[in-house]
Parts: C-alpha cells; structure tokens; sequence
C-alpha cells in the first residue's frame, strides 16, 4: 500500500505505485493538453509530483522536450543564478564487507589494493586539497565496522576542520558513509558535518537485493530507510541519488522523487541535494555488463526534470561524467559540481593520480584552476560558500532564502566573496584576471545596496589578506 508519509520502505517507495505511475506516464505521453497543464503547473515553481513528472519523462514529442529544457534552464537561472558550487570528494578507506556488483570496493574483489589513511594521510591530503583551494570535502569510506567504524569517521571529521593550512580551510565536510543507527547519525551531527549524502543506488527492491548479494547493505528496507534515521538523528540537511544504469531509468527516477516526497510529507524539508551518478568503467567493473546504461541525451533529460520537479533541491554532477556533458547539465539544473577529483584512498597527496584503489575513472581531470576558468569563461561564477550550516541555516532555510527572495543577497556575495579568496590564494595569474572582472561586474547584481557596499568592503580586505567573511 503506498503511503508517502509511512515510515516503512516498501509503503512510501511502493513498487505497486511506481508500476502504476509508469503506465499512467506510457498512457499519456502523447496526451498533449495533460502535459500542457503539467508544464503550467511547472512553471509556478512549485515542484511536480512523482507522476506529473513520470508523465514528462516519457513524452518524447520535440516541441515539448524542448519546453521542458527551456523552462529547467529559466528555474536553475531564478533559483540558483549563474553560480555553481565546488566540491571535491575525500576518499578515507575502501575496506568494505559489502558484495556490491557494480564497486570495486566490493568484498570480493581481491585485485584492488585496500587502503585505509591514517589521521597524519588524512592531513596531508586534506593540506594538497586546500592548498589547490577546496573548501567544501565529501568524505568517502566503505562500510567495514572493524576498519571504519564511527570513532573512525568522527576522529578524521575533526582532524580535517583542525588543519589550517597557510590561508586554507575546510569549512564543510558532507559525509558519504553506509547507512547505520539513529545513535550514529546523532554523533555526525554533533561532529559538525553539512550534508549526510547516501546514494539508494536502485529503488527496485528485486533488483537491488541481487545487486547487493551480501553484507549489511543487503537489507533493502535498512537501506531505504536511512535518511528518516539521519532526520531523527538531527541530520535535516540529506543528499538521495540513484546510480544511473543500475535499473530501468524511469523506475529510478519516480522511486528518488517518491523518496523525495516522503521526506517532505513527514519532516517537512526535503532532501537537500540529489546526485546523479551513471555507471562507470573500474578495477572488476564493466559498465556495459549492466543492461541499463543511459544515453547522453536521456541523462540531459533527467537532470532537466529533477531541476523541474524540486526546484528547491541541490543537483550534484561529479568528475564522472566529461567536460561536454557536465556543461550541457550545468545549463540544465546542476548547481554542485566536484572538480578536479581524486577517487582512491589517498590520492591527492600523491604527485601522480594513483589508480590501485580507484572508486571509478575519472572523465574530467582537470586541475581546480582550470575548472574555476572553464566555468567563468562560461558565464559561471564557481562559489566556494559554505555559508548557510555556519550560520544555522540548515533543513528548508534554502527554501527560505528563496521565499524571502534573499538569494541574490545572500549566495551571490557569498559566492563572490569565496572566488575572490580562490583568486587570490591559489589562482593562475591567467585566471585571476578573468576573475577580477567577472567579481567586478556580478557586484551590480547584489540587488540591496548596503550588501552591495558591505561585500565590496569585505572584497577590499580579502584583498589585504582577511579571510572567512559571509553573509
Ligand atoms: S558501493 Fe559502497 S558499500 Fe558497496 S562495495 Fe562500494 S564502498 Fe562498499
Ligand atoms: S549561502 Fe547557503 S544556499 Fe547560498 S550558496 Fe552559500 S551555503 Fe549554499
């Protein structure tokens, strides 16, 4: 029985309703006047339900595809603007108890070397990551009790807020660890950290138990059902995704907006970002053994309608995808994005990208400082802001930003104010100069002039060497 505000996972990611929603969206995806009244409804950037959305994914008529792109593009410009956040993720461990087919994390796999980082690795990779200009990590570690159990986590949590380095600074840790009890969620939140992110990989109950044949994250309902343990652990700030290529993409899509809605209909805040990972090619990982690989262009669909569905939600792309498909998503609705990723256990101290205990390959390698000048030459300005959990903004304050249409004073002089410390700290001279003149024109977007003067104020100090300011 399907039932959004149940606490139990088969009732608020019913596969009955998404089978239901699948034929409901086959019926009608040529039924022009209900997806002219979906995209109305659409347009007063309120969201979708999982089915209004479902009905758009499966209508392949031109004209309206192109009006689901066209008005994805206006929402990201209204809501997110012209910034996109940076990340890098933080590979602690891959020791994993898991069988995940499709990680060359999984137990089985005995060619990848395994490595844990010791708290002094930890420091110097969290010193080459800030001394490229980072400030915002996602840490990374497989499930292993023994290897990693939570002290291990929070002890390396504290260790990377504690580095300073030269003007350096992580200001954001969001987490990427397994599912685990109320009690554990509690002591994250406690350590500090931003978003608790954990992908559901494939809401198909079926298909996820044979893609998870043993190991504690076998238990599909365990799984599922995490991120209501992170909400009653205090974590109200939650990041969902599904793995791409896993399942048929439709199903993914209706289950990540159902789980979406369950979160809404029980602790009023939705999920704070989702991420959208395809399949990728690692150590004992062909893609093409999964019958479910998406097209580009599909890809490019999806994230145009997650953009559509949940405007209020952050849309995550990482260095999987290449250079040509992150700048077509970016237009589309990403507002994160990582950028000049590692992903083995300690891969950025290293002068050479390892590749023994890599997560997946890496599409897009460029370095931080071509990244932050790609995204400007494009019009983008790459923010490094960790502002609102600092400031207590955390669960709906995004959507309360937005309400109070406070966002242009708020993320855009924070975002300004971030590259501005980049350019100065870490930035080739090259870039700093396309910078300084992308700075210098976004200041007359900050609608309310006294924030306009305060930021130039700030701005004139960063310059002098001051560091940390926000809104
Ligand atoms: S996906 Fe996560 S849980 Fe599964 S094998 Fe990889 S690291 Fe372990
Ligand atoms: S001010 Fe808050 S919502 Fe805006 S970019 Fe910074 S952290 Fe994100």
């Amino acid at each position: 029985m399907y039932n959004p505000k149940s606490k139990k996972a088969e009732e608020f990611i019913s596969h009955d309703e998404i089978l239901d929603t699948l034929k409901y969206a086959d019926d009608n995806k040529e039924n022009i006047k209900l997806i002219d009244e979906i995209l109305e409804k659409a347009k007063e950037r309120k969201g979708l339900t999982h089915r209004e959305a479902s009905v758009l994914l499966a209508c392949e008529i031109p004209e309206k595809v192109q009006e689901m792109y066209d008005l994805a593009e206006q929402i990201k410009k209204d809501f997110y603007g012209n910034r996109i956040v940076i990340f890098a993720p933080l590979y602690l461990s891959n020791y994993c108890v898991n069988g995940c087919v499709y990680c060359p994390y999984h137990i089985k796999n005995k060619t990848i070397a395994r490595k844990k980082l010791t708290q002094e690795e930890i420091k110097k990779e969290v010193i080459a990551l800030q001394d490229t200009g980072h400030k915002r990590l996602a840490i990374e570690a497989g499930e292993d009790p023994k290897m990693n159990p939570i002290e291990y986590i929070l002890e390396s949590i504290n260790t990377i807020y504690s580095i300073k380095h030269k003007n350096g600074a992580i200001r954001r840790v969001n987490v990427n660890i397994a599912a685990t009890t109320v009690e554990n969620y509690r002591k994250l939140k406690e350590a500090g950290i931003g978003t608790y992110i954990l992908f559901q990989e494939t809401y198909h109950k079926e298909s996820y138990e044979v893609l998870h044949p043993t190991g504690p994250k076998h238990d599909y309902a365990y799984h599922t059902e995490a991120m209501d343990r992170a909400m009653e652990g205090g974590i109200d700030d939650v990041g969902l995704g599904v793995l791409f290529g896993l399942e048929l993409y439709r199903y993914e899509f209706a289950g990540l907006l159902m789980h979406a809605e369950h979160l809404e209909a029980v602790y009023g805040v939705g999920p704070h970002t989702i991420s959208v990972p395809r399949l990728k090619k690692a150590n004992d990982i062909d893609p093409d053994t999964f019958d479910n690989g998406i097209s580009d262009d599909t890809f490019a669909k999806i994230c145009a309608l997650i953009r559509i569905a949940v405007p209020y939600t952050g849309m995550i792309i990482s260095t999987r995808e290449s250079q040509e498909v992150r700048e077509k998503v970016i237009r589309l609705g990403v507002s994160q994005i990582s950028g000049a990723s590692r992903t083995s256990v300690g891969g950025y101290a290293e002068a050479e990208r390892p590749h023994d205990t890599e997560q997946f390959d890496v599409s897009d390698q460029r370095s931080l400082d071509e990244v932050v000048k790609w995204l400007m030459e494009m019009g983008y300005i790459p923010s490094f802001c960790t502002a609102c959990y600092r400031e207590g903004r955390t669960g709906d304050r995004f959507m309360a930003l937005c309400k109070a249409k406070q966002i242009q004073n708020c993320c855009h002089p924070n975002a300004l104010m971030t590259l501005k410390e980049f350019l100065m700290d870490y930035a080739s001279e090259e870039t700093r100069k396309i910078g300084e003149a992308l700075i210098n024109a976004e200041l007359n977007n900050i609608p309310k002039e006294n924030v306009r003067e305060i930021c130039k104020d700030h701005l004139g100090k960063i310059q002098q060497g001051i560091r940390d300011f926000r809104f």
